[in-house]
């Protein structure tokens, strides 16, 4: 064997070995020898390929035992396993339509994939070594944020509903699963969030909501929702002991409409319909469209049928404007039917039905007005209605006129006081009595402009009675029990004793017993508030309200005035006899002034003065009667000498 030989053979087997081992490492093999020129040339010239090829040969076709002998097989496969899985882990963590949020064990982003970008809006520079508490909503409390972070301790997984900001600050929902991944030492080294967008879903919910309690044309409630909402309102009303209504308003000859121009002009009319009706309640009511030309109205609060019967006056008073439609003026009218919970149905269903039986009614009648279930009460109401709008007008005209009935000292029998009490003058019907349009006035909410301007006149009128040199200690003027409801009935007093000039020690408020125990602890609160303004106050007609006496001892009131009912038995009734002494006993225990209304004999006054009652007022001693009649000196004797 020549030396070249030996270089050609000791090179081949060099190269043979590096060429195996580069395989053996890389799974491939590179001859990088056969690009060696002056290599390549020495073994054409001493048959080096031969050698080469034979090498080459050889090992490669031992490799397999080779690999075995050494024991690198198992461990090449498994890398190359390895690696096809990461690939496919990458493929997969890039092209999935979930987000994925990587974390290092201190919570600092590491990873995100192109749908978190897709998602959030942020890109991975913007977000990597930042907490994912960059992405919190604030929709979620600290409880929320806790728990989360308990489970993933305690369970190694959280998997939940989550609202999260976009960079672009759009709050959204997302379903997010995170998990803690551990590493060999058993410590959790990363964690793993994966999310979706909920966004669309709950869109679509949404839209399928809307699409079913919603009408697509007017976009008001449709019969769905509204027997829903009638319902609940029906439970709640049951539950507080009030009374709620529905009304169903149909348009009258609506297929007329219909017929004559076509229906998609009568789409547009509907349309206005549901508009104007919704002005005109804005969002204190559920308006709903029934289905074709019906809509209907849900009042919650309806105590009396009054209210129900306003409204629906309201909506036939809002037909009288026409509609313009494409040009057009439509002249339409409706009719309405009224059916109140609990006098007329105890369920939602049974109120609906008979809505829709008064409607039935209304249709009948002539169509153009209102109908209640219950047809005695339709006429009542219409009366009561009309008399509400006329009163409405009558404050405007000022035909409301202050009577006032002399107060008698029983002991001098002379005027101590006088009582305010309201008159209407109608124009026709000529002097109306407060008893008539009182409850008109509460419960269409007049009340409060009627009795804020009898305070008004009789504190002016005292004052004037003041300045003339009148012998008058007070003016007592009634507050509605509406009105002591109302929260803020001292500031108003106040307000009209400073623009009146009246001090206030000669003016008396009269409350019923009943408006105190309508809300016993608000009244309480309020009498003093007025209390410490320094008027005085009477608890009228007394004996009516069933009052607590220890209800009582903690109201600051001066006066008891016993109701005339009782005074109307004496000195006969021994029932009467036995209340009136003891309300005149329990007045003195408690140092109030005692009062007794409706005296309309001198038996009555000389009883109750015998009784040890201070004061009297009733038709015996004179009527309510206008400021100038009033006989300051007139001191009627009933036979018993004063003591
Ligand atoms: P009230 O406060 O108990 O007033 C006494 C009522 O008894 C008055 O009726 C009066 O005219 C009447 N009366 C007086 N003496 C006699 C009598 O000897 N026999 C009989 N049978 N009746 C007598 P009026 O003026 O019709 O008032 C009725 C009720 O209307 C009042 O009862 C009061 O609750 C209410 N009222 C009157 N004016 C006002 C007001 O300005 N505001 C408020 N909220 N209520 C008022
Ligand atoms: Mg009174
Ligand atoms: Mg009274």
């Amino acid at each position: 064997m020549t030396d070249l030989t030996r270089k050609a053979l000791g090179a081949s087997i060099f190269y043979g070995w590096l060429t195996f081992l580069w395989w053996l490492i890389f799974g491939y093999a590179v001859p990088v020898w056969l690009t060696d020129p002056v290599l390549l040339h020495q073994w054409q010239q001493t048959s080096g390929y031969l050698w080469v090829a034979l090498t080459v040969l050889v090992l490669f076709s031992y490799r397999g035992c080779l690999l075995r002998w050494l024991g690198t097989d198992e461990l090449l496969r498994r890398q190359h396993e390895d690696y096809d899985r990461l690939r496919i882990a990458a493929a997969v963590f890039d092209s999935t339509r979930e987000g994925v949020l990587v974390t290092n064990e201190k919570g600092q982003i590491i990873h995100v994939n192109r749908a978190f970008v897709d998602i959030t809006g942020y890109q991975p520079e913007e977000v990597l070594g930042f907490n994912p508490s960059k992405f919190k909503s604030g929709r979620h409390d600290t409880a929320f944020y806790t728990r989360m972070y308990q489970a993933i301790s305690q369970d190694g997984h959280w998997a939940g509903e989550i609202w999260n900001r976009r960079k672009s600050g759009e709050v959204y929902p997302q379903w997010q699963s995170i998990r803690g991944l551990t590493g060999r030492s058993g410590q959790v080294k990363h964690f793993v969030a994966v999310f979706s967008d909920l966004s669309a879903i709950k869109r679509s919910e949404q839209e399928r909501l809307q699409l079913a309690h919603f009408d697509a044309l007017t976009g008001l409630p449709n019969r769905l929702l509204f027997t829903e909402r009638t319902t609940e309102a029906v439970a709640a009303a049951q539950a507080v002991k009030r009374g709620c209504a529905v009304l169903l308003i149909d348009l009258d000859h609506f297929k007329n409409i219909n017929d004559s121009l076509g229906h998609s002009l009568g789409d547009l009319v509907l349309r206005s319909v549901a508009e104007r009706l919704s002005g005109l309640f804005a969002s204190k009511l559920t308006l709903a469209r029934m289905g074709g030309d019906e809509f209907a109205l849900l009042l919650k609060d309806c105590p009396q049928m009054i209210q129900a019967a306003g409204l629906a006056q309201q909506v036939l008073d809002a037909f009288n404007a026409p509609f313009l439609i494409e040009g057009q003026q439509l002249f339409l009218t409706t009719s309405i039917g009224i059916s109140l919970f609990p006098n007329d149905a105890l369920s939602a269903e049974q109120l609906l039905r008979n809505a829709d039986a008064a409607l039935f009614k209304a249709k009948r009648r002539g169509r153009e007005c209102y109908a209640l279930y219950t047809e005695e009460l339709t006429l009542h109401a219409q009366q009561r209605v009309e008399l509400a709008s006329e009163l409405r007008r009558a404050i405007e005209q000022q035909e409301l006129r202050v009577y006032y009935q002399p107060v008698h000292d029983l002991t001098t029998r002379r005027i101590s006081g006088v009582e305010a009490l309201v008159r209407w003058e109608h124009p026709e019907r000529g002097m109306v009595s407060p008893g008539e349009f009182i409850p008109v006035a509460e419960q269409s909410g007049l009340i409060a402009d009627i009795d804020d301007w009898v305070l008004r006149a009789a504190c002016t009128q005292m004052r004037q009675w003041q300045a003339d040199g009148v012998p008058v200690s007070f003016v007592a003027v009634n507050i509605s029990s509406r009105q002591f409801s109302s929260g803020d009935l001292d500031l108003q007093v106040a307000k009209v004793l400073q623009q009146t000039g009246l001090a206030p020690a000669y003016l008396e408020l009269e409350v019923t017993e009943s408006a105190v125990m309508s809300d016993p602890e608000q009244a309480i609160e309020q009498l003093h508030r007025l209390r410490e303004l320094g008027l005085s106050l009477a608890i009228d007609d007394f004996g009516t309200g069933y009052s607590s006496l220890l209800r009582l001892k903690r109201m600051p009131v001066q006066k008891l005035k016993i109701d005339q009912g009782f005074v109307a038995g004496l000195p006969a009734d021994d029932d009467d006899i036995a209340i009136v002494q003891a309300i005149i006993a329990l007045a003195r225990s408690m140092s109030m002034q005692v009062l007794a209304e409706g005296i309309e004999s001198a038996e009555q006054a000389a009883f109750l003065y015998d009784s040890g009652c201070q004061l009297g007022q009733g038709y015996w001693f004179a009527r309510p009667m206008p400021a100038a009649q009033i006989d300051w000196y007139k001191a009627p004797d009933f036979g018993l000498t004063p003591v």
